[in-house]
Order: C-alpha cells, then structure tokens, then sequence
C-alpha cells in the first residue's frame, strides 16, 4: 500500500460515516466522474449529480438532527468534499457551496429561522453566500448593498458578484451594511433571501475557465422587501459572523483543492507506469522521480494538516483562522503545482482534452482565488506574528 493510500486509511471514521463515504466513492465512480468532461464541456448546472447526490441525503451531513438533518463530524464531511472532487470539482463545488452558506446560518440564526429554512435545504436545497461586490473583493468591508429598516421590514437595496450557483439557488445568505449605522465596519449585517423574492434578479452569467458547471453569477437587488424576521442575529453582527463562517468554508475549499490534487496525481502515476521513451517506464527516469517524491510529500504533510483542521473544528476549537489560512493556502498551490505537474507528465497528451489533466489545472486555478486569496492568507498569517 502506496503512503497516500496509508494517510486515506488513518482516518478511522465512524462505521456509519464510512458507509457514507463508501456511499459517495461509488456515486463518484459510477456518475460523477464519468459525466465530468460533457459537464465541463457544455457549463451546464450539473443537476443529475445534485439529484443523485440528494438521493443520497448528503445535505443531511451538514444540518442538525432537529432541522431534518442526520449531522455527522467536520473530518467526514471533508473526506466526502475531497471525494468528489477527485471526480468531478464543480459538482463538488455546488455541494460545498451550500454547506459554506447554511454553516452561518446553522451557527447564528434564530431558532425560529432554522425552523423555517433548514428541513427544505436538508432535503437537497442549494444556499448561496453572497459577499463580493464588483468594488468589494478581497477587502469585502467595502460592500455597498444597503438594509434600510421601513417598519417590520428591510429594504435592501445594491447588488452582488461571483455568486456561486447564485441562478439556482433557494436561500441567499446576503451581506450588507445596516443604513442606521455610520461605520462601514461595523455596519455589516447578514439578510436571508429567499428564492422568488420580487426585486431579486440574475443579471449576469460568468463564462470560467475551469469549474465550469458550477455557475457563477450576477445578482441585482432592486428594492428587496424582507420581513425583519429574516435578519440574521442583531444590525451589525456581519463581521463576526463573516469571520466565523470563512473560518469552516477555508478547510472545505482546501478539501477541494487536495481532491483535484489527488486525482492529478494519482492520473500522472498511472501514465507513466505505463507510457515507455527510450526503452524504459518514464517512472524509471530518476528526474522523473524527483518530481514524484516532492509531490507526495507535500500532499502527505497538507492532507495530514486538513485532517488535523478537521478535528480541531470538530473539537469546538474557535481560535483556528491561522490554521484554515495555513491550509487553504498551502492546499490550493499544492493543487496549482501538481495539476501542472501532471500535464507535464503526460508530455503532448496531457495538453490534450483526450485526458482529464488538462481540466484538473483549470479547475484548481480559483481554489488560489476565491475564499480569500492566497496572497491574502498570506497576510493574515504573517501578520499574526507581529508582537502586541
Ligand atoms: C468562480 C468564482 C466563484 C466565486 N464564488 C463566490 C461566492 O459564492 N460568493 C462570494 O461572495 N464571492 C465569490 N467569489 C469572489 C471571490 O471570493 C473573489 O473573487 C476574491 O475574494 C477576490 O476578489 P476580486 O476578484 O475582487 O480580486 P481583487 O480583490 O481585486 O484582487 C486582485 C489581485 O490583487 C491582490 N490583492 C488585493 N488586495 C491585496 C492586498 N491587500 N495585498 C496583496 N494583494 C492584494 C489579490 O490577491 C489579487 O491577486 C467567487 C469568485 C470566482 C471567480
């Protein structure tokens, strides 16, 4: 057994969420990863697989026992995001977009609001998290989308960017600045929306070089009325929770990241076992193993920290930013490096569409970008550091 393979099996779930996975790694095999390519050729939304995986109840894993959902740990959730991943990332993608979005709502919102909207995205509905703005990216306090409170209601007011599944989805967790507050900080709230909504339109849809099933959209929100009954806690609580739901979507992303690793590597250990130059299995050529070597340590240390992450989040572990950074950054040039790595090995053919090589490199590229980018985790870690 190869040493990757070894880290696989240390996990040690639980038997039931074993099942799950086994579940999952069969879906992966019989549906998701044969339909990969046409979904990437086509952008289509993948909706066969959200089905397929619906069927399965996988939303249940992320939504308590008492909203509909048979919740199980953080780690098992990681494992099946890396999963399916490794067959198909922007499916993976939709399914992890709904856990990124629900997460805050899980976390803060009231009960009567859990009661409300959770048993219908336990039962498959898809959640988008809006926060980027066409002048708000990484420095997401310069939002402009405004709440106005009119009475028992809010109006809201502004528009959104890079909203991932934002054309499909049943409830928006939206962000924005509270009117009635003056500091463009602490201004920061969070509105539930829910899909139908009149004032709430698509206006634009992002044609991407990788993930491509995955949609990603435009939203404009002209004059939304919203009960106030679908404010998330108080006017005002949007950065912390901001803060605290990047701190569980950063290890998913990262999950992400290692699938499309993985399977990049895992493709490119296959093809040169095989593919022989000059009398010999390219794997034989000393440089060659070189690259191996550098590429499966550095995702046995990265796959070893996410499984670490994972635990420490499932420990209750608040104090765990610098963590999630250090992972979702790592992780994600880990998948960049080894992606490209891969095309390399395949020589000609892996530029080529007849092998998925070339689909895993344009799928990692935005694992680099999105959920903060990695020169902005770069910052956060560095600065961490700086003596009080
Ligand atoms: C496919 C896709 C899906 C997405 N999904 C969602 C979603 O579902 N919801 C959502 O809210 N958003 C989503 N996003 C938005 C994503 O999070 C942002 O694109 C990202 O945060 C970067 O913002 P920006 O694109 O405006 O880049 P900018 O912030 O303009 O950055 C441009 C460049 O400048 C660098 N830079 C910026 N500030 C600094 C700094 N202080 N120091 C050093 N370098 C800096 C950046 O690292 C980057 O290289 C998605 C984006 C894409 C492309």
């Amino acid at each position: 057994m190869n040493v990757l393979k070894r880290i696989d099996d240390s996990l040690d779930l639980p038997e039931e969420e074993r099942l799950i996975l086994d579940a999952v790694s069969a879906l992966c095999r019989d549906r998701l990863q044969p339909n990969a390519a046409a979904y990437d050729l086509s952008g289509e939304f993948p909706w066969d697989n959200v089905h397929a995986i619906n069927n399965l109840g996988l939303n249940g894993m992320f939504i308590p026992d008492e909203y509909g959902g048979t919740k199980t740990s953080y780690v098992s959730y990681l494992a099946t995001i890396r999963e399916m991943a490794k067959a198909c990332a922007a499916t993976a993608m939709v399914w992890g977009t709904t856990f990124h979005a629900v997460k805050p709502v899980i976390d803060f919102a009231s009960k009567e609001q859990k009661q409300r909207l959770l048993p219908n995205i336990a039962k498959g509905g898809l959640v988008s998290l809006c926060i980027t703005e066409p002048t708000a990216g990484s420095d997401a306090t310069g939002m402009k989308t405004k709440f106005t409170p009119d009475g028992d209601d809010i109006i809201i007011t502004g528009g959104k960017t890079f909203i991932t599944q934002g054309d499909q989805a049943d409830l928006f967790v939206l962000f924005g600045k509270w009117s009635e507050i003056e500091n463009d900080k602490a201004a920061i709230s969070v509105v539930l929306l829910e899909k139908g909504t009149p004032g709430l339109s698509v206006v634009g849809k992002e044609d991407k070089m990788g993930q491509r099933a995955c949609s990603t959209v435009s939203l404009a929100f002209d004059n939304i009325r919203v009960p106030r009954a679908n404010l998330m806690c108080e006017p005002g609580d949007g950065l912390k929770i901001l803060f605290s739901a990047l701190n569980k979507s950063r290890p998913s992303i990262a999950a992400h990241a290692l699938g499309i690793a993985r399977v990049a590597f895992e493709d490119a250990v296959a093809y040169i076992n095989q593919r022989q130059q000059s009398g010999r299995n390219i794997i034989e050529f000393q440089g060659i193993q070189f690259m191996l070597a550098d590429m499966a340590t550095d995702l046995a240390l990265c796959e070893s920290w996410l499984w670490r992450v994972g635990r420490m989040i499932d420990a209750g572990e608040d104090d765990i930013g610098i963590e999630a950074s250090m992972l979702k950054m790592r992780a994600s040039d880990l998948a960049m490096h080894i992606t490209t790595e891969a095309v390399q090995l395949h020589g000609g053919y892996g530029y080529c569409r007849d092998y998925p090589v070339e689909r895993y490199m344009r799928d990692a590229k935005i694992t680099q970008i999105y959920e903060g980018t990695n020169q902005i985790h770069r910052q956060l870690i560095g600065r961490s550091f700086i003596e009080k």
